[in-house]
């Protein structure tokens, strides 16, 4: 698309947001209806595409993706008029005689950048939370999951008139030209490295941004831990979408004496949810491309690997991967592994791994696995991360009555449910004065009749 074209829809849906229609509520709710409907009607087709893009199982990308966005529709709608509803607050006695109203505004024009791992579960969810909250939306879906995106472009473009929401596919080019419009709020998806160019180029334009970034999520199994169960919920976690999730375990913090058993536990389960040929079971998703699929084989070069590593070029898929005596200076442990490769690494005092953990960059997620509450509470308390579970993995990110972010480099700012309405809205409070009395503490403006008052 050209930069013209691009400029244009931005202009034209500053036009319709002008208009006043988005604030009416029923129209937002009609809106969502319809969105509804047609990924209803498309269900077919977006599973297909996430198989022909990710070699998504129909099981794993309703569960991950479609189910996700139409109960983030049905759990939208229920709320909506209640969120949006002005809301009252005491003015205080400095004020008085008056009250606060709390409008929750649409910013107007919002950019919804998005990426290829979930592509239509993190295009699709902003963009109700962004209508459900009465904005326009432009979406840039990644150009790595062509097949979705282009089912993006068509549920969107059914549902839709662009001057609501629209779809701009494409690269470098297109990314480009829609980071120097000037949009009301940008909400991106994606790496930290793209996550610094978007938030410089918002800058420019003061425009707000979400960003919902990466980063090596660990995983805390302690001594006192369930391991056979640790085992099968770090290795479903870990394989969802073979490793290409945000918050996948990124990689395990054992304590020493449990080392072995759950080295044995996990290879177990891999061996339990995926067969003796991970890399023939249909369900076993492939790797994105060329680039990852060389990249991750880079990993596990020269490593010592407890199980897996075996891979087939044409089908780009990678046997899962244990590194058994993973250090942090293993190659895996440099950056965010996004692939089917675990690195073990084993400790001896939870205190110490608090205090590590404090030292290293902010993580997306943290998954603890402790029978211990005096463990439990302390890793909350003194650590910082984006967000987490209490043996398990991945399943807090699936509720749509908790917010869901990053924090420090993986990122600022949250979604889902009601804080996706939050994040798409500003905040306009009203103080609202009665006209009749007019003896407040402001016209005591000068000293003397100051003195004379408090006297
Ligand atoms: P990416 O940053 O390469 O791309 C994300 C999006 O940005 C794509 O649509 C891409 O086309 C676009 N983009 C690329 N370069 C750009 C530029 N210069 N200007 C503007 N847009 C640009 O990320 P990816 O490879 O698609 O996704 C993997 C990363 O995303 C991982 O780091 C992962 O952890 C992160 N991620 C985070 C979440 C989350 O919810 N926090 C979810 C999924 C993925």
């Amino acid at each position: 698309m050209q930069k013209e074209d691009i400029a244009k829809i931005v202009a034209e849906q500053r036009a319709f947001f002008a208009t006043g229609i988005t604030r009416d509520i029923s129209y937002r709710l009609g809106a969502l209806a319809a969105l509804r409907g047609s990924i209803q009607q498309h269900e077919a087709e977006i599973l297909e595409a996430l198989r022909q893009d990710l070699g998504k199982s129909s099981l794993e990308s309703y569960m991950f993706e479609v189910g996700i966005v139409l109960s983030e529709i049905t759990y939208v709608m229920k709320h909506l008029r209640g969120w949006a509803k002005p809301k009252r607050y005491s003015g205080g006695l400095s004020v008085l005689p008056a009250y606060n109203r709390v409008y929750s505004d649409p910013y107007g024009c919002v950019l919804i950048i998005s990426p290829w791992n979930y592509p239509f579960g993190l295009s699709l969810t902003p963009v109700i939370d962004a209508i459900a909250a009465g904005n326009c939306v432009v979406v840039k879906p990644s150009n790595y999951s062509k097949h979705v995106s282009q089912v993006i472009e068509t549920i969107l473009t059914e549902c839709f008139e662009p001057t609501l929401a629209a779809v701009v596919q494409g690269g470098r080019d297109e990314n480009t030209a829609l980071l120097e419009q000037r949009f009301d709020y940008i909400f991106f998806t994606g790496s930290p490295a793209v996550g610094h160019i978007v938030m410089e180029k918002a800058a420019q334009h003061l425009t707000p941004v979400t960003l919902e970034l990466g980063g090596k999520s660990p995983c805390i199994v302690d001594a006192t831990a369930d391991i056979p169960l640790a085992a099968k919920r770090i290795v479903w976690g870990k394989l969802a979408n073979a490793g290409q999730t945000c918050i996948a375990p990124d990689y395990v913090l054992v304590q020493r004496e449990v080392k072995e058993p759950l080295i044995q536990a996990l290879k177990a389960e891999i061996t339990a949810q995926f067969g003796d040929n991970p890399l023939s079971a249909p369900y076993y998703p492939a790797i994105i491309n060329e680039h990852h699929f060389r990249r991750l084989l880079g990993l596990i070069e020269g490593e010592e690997l407890a199980c897996g590593g075996q891979y087939d070029e044409a089908a780009r898929k990678i046997a899962p991967v244990i590194l058994p005596n993973a250090t942090e200076q293993s190659k895996a442990m440099q950056e965010e592994i996004f692939g089917p490769i675990l690195p073990i690494l084993a400790f001896d005092d939870i205190e110490d791994v608090i205090a590590r953990l404090e030292q290293l960059e902010l993580p997306l997620a943290l998954y603890l696995f402790t029978r211990d509450k005096r463990t439990e509470k302390r890793v909350i308390a003194l650590t910082r991360f984006g967000g987490g579970c209490i043996n398990d993995t991945l399943m807090h990110s699936l509720s749509h009555t908790v917010p869901f972010g990053g924090v420090g480099q993986s990122g600022m700012g949250g979604y889902h449910g009601k804080a996706g309405f939050d994040t798409f809205t500003h905040k306009k409070t009203m103080l609202i004065r009665h006209i009749g009395l007019d003896h407040e503490m402001r016209f005591i403006h000068n000293q003397q009749k100051y003195e004379k008052l408090v006297k």
